[in-house]
């Protein structure tokens, strides 16, 4: 059985629908089907969980909102009426926005994206509607309950065979609603694909797989065929946004592989993320984030002294910051972490590293981190020559470099600025190189 998930843009409106309904009739194995809300028909379209968000926020504080109703009636409707859904969704629409008011619960009306979208989508594709609030739950103290859910969910495909899940929420023991974070339709996909022993979780959406690089910076770069689950976190963390981070895990554990796929070209193959590594190319991918800062510490005879390392990182553990990586020299350490976590302590640290361990402390705050990504590196010569080569006749300054032990990632620090041209760069001289 495959477990099927499609995101929003794959049921913004009635034609994406239709795209939809031919997926699930293609294949015998898409029993169970996990909904997103409908998302942005164009570029500058508002999703429905936004619209959601900000209805709830104008209900609190008393803002007029009849607008909002109706922008986000009009959507479902549009589906209903063009698609000749036998289901009375005016009158379902019209009994929520009878009942809001300033203390409607924010996490019951935001599912209610998901939820009006999954009895739709149920009711064209002839499956049963099977809502989250009664199959995914938590815990009181807001932690995901996997028993209760495991057992509710296939109870439920044993009764039903082929049923709709709206993704994104499920509820407490006492049936208020919970959510996931943003993005959590994905989640609420993996654990049912883990429930069920699924062959395959498939993962639709409006991309045909996974770039090696960022298409915002270079154009239409190629498509990754298989991907690990360890190489897509370390892309994933390094910037490039594909699944809810905490939608691998449910997955990963049991071996299940995730196919993600493209809702406007079916045919093309996608991304399949599975635990082996890939056997095609040396680099996977290639991903960079900026908004890094590096506390370049330097004190005199620092490699003879025994536990300065450990003294001055306990300083960061302090202050609750998180150590991205921390190359090293003779007599000099640079601790690298993001701006984003130390803004606020920068000074203090810095002060206490210079008086309690007498070491001088020169700060770099414009750092970007590029990770080239790849199993296939490991114990394969001239990987870094090639990447320094094409960066050095880029003109591109390399400040900070690390390699995981394992070989998977190489870690390279440039000035902001830089990182474009870095990854256009690496991207353009490692595929004329066949290294990617
Ligand atoms: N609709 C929710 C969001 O926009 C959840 C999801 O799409 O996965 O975040």
């Amino acid at each position: 059985m495959k477990i099927t998930k499609f995101g929003g843009s794959s049921l913004a409106d009635s034609s994406q629908l239709k795209k939809v309904k031919a997926i699930i009739e293609s294949d015998a194995e898409r029993r169970v089907v996990i909904v997103s809300a409908p998302g942005k028909r164009t570029g500058d379209d508002i999703k429905i969980t936004d619209m959601l968000y900000t209805l709830s926020s104008h209900l609190k504080y008393g803002v007029p909102d009849d607008k909002i109703l109706a922008l986000i009636t009009e959507r479902f409707v549009e589906i209903k009426n063009a698609l000749n859904i036998p289901l009375d969704i005016e009158k379902e629409l019209a009994e929520l926005a009878a009942a809001l008011d300033k203390n409607t619960d924010r996490n019951y009306l935001v599912s209610r994206g998901e939820y009006f979208c999954a009895r739709l989508v149920a009711a064209y594709l002839g499956y049963e509607f099977v809502d989250a609030a009664d199959v995914i739950k938590f815990s009181f103290d807001g932690t995901f309950d996997e028993e209760t859910s495991r057992a509710l969910v296939r109870e439920a495909v044993e009764k039903y065979g082929r049923i709709v899940v709206p993704g994104f929420y499920g509820a407490y023991p006492n049936g208020d609603i919970n959510l996931f974070s943003r993005g959590g339709s994905d989640i609420t996909g993996a654990f049912v694909a883990r429930f069920l022993g699924a062959s395959m979780y498939e993962n639709w959406t409006d991309v045909s797989g996974i770039c090696c690089v960022d298409p915002r910076i270079v154009s239409s770069p190629k498509i990754i065929e298989k991907i690990s689950y360890d190489e897509l976190r370390e892309l994933s963390y390094m910037g490039a946004n594909v699944l809810h981070e905490d939608s691998i895990l449910p997955v990963q554990d049991v071996g299940i592989d995730i196919n993600i796929l493209n809702t406007n070209a079916p045919c093309e193959r996608g991304t399949v993320i599975t635990r082996d590594a890939g056997d095609g190319s040396t680099i996977t991918g290639i991903a960079g984030k900026d908004g890094f800062i590096s506390f370049m510490i330097h004190k005199k005879h620092m490699s003879g002294e025994v536990g300065f390392l450990r003294k001055v990182l306990s300083v960061f553990e302090k202050y609750n910051i998180s150590i991205e990586h921390a190359p090293s020299g003779m007599d000099m350490i640079s601790v690298i972490v993001s701006k984003e976590h130390a803004s606020r302590t920068v000074h203090t640290i810095i002060s206490e590293i210079e008086t309690t361990f007498g070491a001088s402390v020169v700060l770099d705050r414009d750092l970007s981190l590029i990770a080239v990504v790849g199993h296939n590196m490991s114990g394969k010569a001239g990987i870094c020559a090639a990447v320094f080569g094409i960066l050095g006749e880029a003109g591109v300054n390399i400040k900070v470099l690390a390699q995981a032990p394992d070989e998977l990632t190489i870690i390279i620090g440039v000035a902001e600025k830089d990182k474009d041209v870095a990854i256009k760069s690496l991207y353009g001289g490692l595929c004329e190189k066949g290294l990617l």
